[in-house]
């Protein structure tokens, strides 16, 4: 039950020297202690009371957790520390990463995306995450650091309901990581909110394409959709058909309506579930049609 606070409630401020320290002192104090970045989400979730954590672990001083680091063989990682605002400033990030800066760009304001980070949206887990359609698209991954060493987690599997991840105690994500993307390729976001900035998405559309002469359409296409199933998802029916049929007006306007049966929203406060779903078929035929005449223009 949300019981409304005045103000944080008391907590220790935890900021170890390493990351096998700061996994360590998480799993000591499993239930009690939480990683935090930005703090956007966390402190916010304190304030509030639905996180009563004694210990907040400070993990964004971390090694390697303030890079941003472009390699023209492997591609983009982003340390988890670095803030939305670094990412929307970075020439390489807008070279050959367009869609991240958009969906960055979509995240409130910039007084607050000088402390939120793409790695806190991500471990947030909430399915109106703008930024996380973007890295589902471009096949993201994130570098964990746990109390058995380091590993790569793919995000397609990392989401297992609202605010829930494959993450465990002493887990610690340190970066996400980015192919590089095909050659040719263009992306676009589109986010409904309530007013144009500073609101969480009632529908999130994503959509990132490419030529691809494996595929009998000749592209391939990449749908994500945020804030309406539990999890955010990529609508891999309408992705489906996008790659096997001609693309043109009806076929974009059959892989919309594949994606909103793909959704399974809910009625709240933002929209009613009937809304999203059409929301969804509109904006998806909207940003499909736009990706496709980039991808034209730039052939
Ligand atoms: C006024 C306001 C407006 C907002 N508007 C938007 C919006 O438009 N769109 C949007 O998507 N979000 C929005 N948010 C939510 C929030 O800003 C984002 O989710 C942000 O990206 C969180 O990043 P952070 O670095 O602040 O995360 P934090 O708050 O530091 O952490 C978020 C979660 O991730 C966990 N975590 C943090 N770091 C790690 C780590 N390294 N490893 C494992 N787990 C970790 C934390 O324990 C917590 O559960 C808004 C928040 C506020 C307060």
């Amino acid at each position: 039950m949300n019981k409304a606070h005045p103000g944080l409630p008391e907590f220790d401020y935890v900021k170890p020297d390493s990351l096998v320290e700061a996994s360590q002192f998480l799993v000591q104090h499993a239930g009690q202690a939480r990683p935090f970045l930005g703090g956007t989400d966390v402190f916010v979730r304190m304030r509030d009371g639905f996180w009563p954590s004694a210990y907040l672990v400070d993990v964004k001083y971390l090694d390697g957790t303030a890079d941003l680091r472009f390699d023209p063989a492997t591609g983009l990682t982003v340390g988890a520390g670095v803030n939305m605002n670094r990412v929307i400033a970075s020439p390489v990030v807008a070279e050959h990463y367009p869609l991240l800066v958009e969906a960055c760009r979509a995240v409130a304001s910039h007084q607050l995306r000088s402390r939120a980070t793409i790695a806190g949206n991500i471990c947030n887990a909430s399915p109106a995450g703008d930024t996380i359609g973007s890295c589902l698209v471009l096949d993201g991954t994130v570098n964990v650091h746990g109390v058995d060493g380091f590993r790569k987690e793919s995000l397609a599997t990392f989401f297992l309901g609202p605010g829930k991840t494959t993450l465990k105690a002493g887990d610690i994500v340190t970066s996400v990581a980015f192919p590089l993307p095909p050659s040719g390729s263009a992306g676009k976001y589109i986010k409904l909110g309530r007013n144009a900035v500073g609101d969480l998405a009632i529908v999130g559309v994503t959509v990132f394409g490419y030529p691809d002469s494996g595929k009998p359409s000749g592209y391939c296409f990449r749908i994500a959709l945020a804030s309406v199933a539990p999890v955010p998802l990529r609508a891999k029916e309408a992705e489906t058909i996008l790659a096997n049929k001609p693309i043109d007006e009806a076929t974009i306007a059959e892989a919309a309506l594949a994606a909103m049966n793909a959704c399974n929203p809910i009625d709240d406060v933002r929209g009613s579930a009937r809304y999203r779903k059409l929301m969804v078929r509109n904006l998806t035929r909207l940003a499909v049609t736009q990706v496709y005449e980039q991808i034209e223009n730039q052939a």
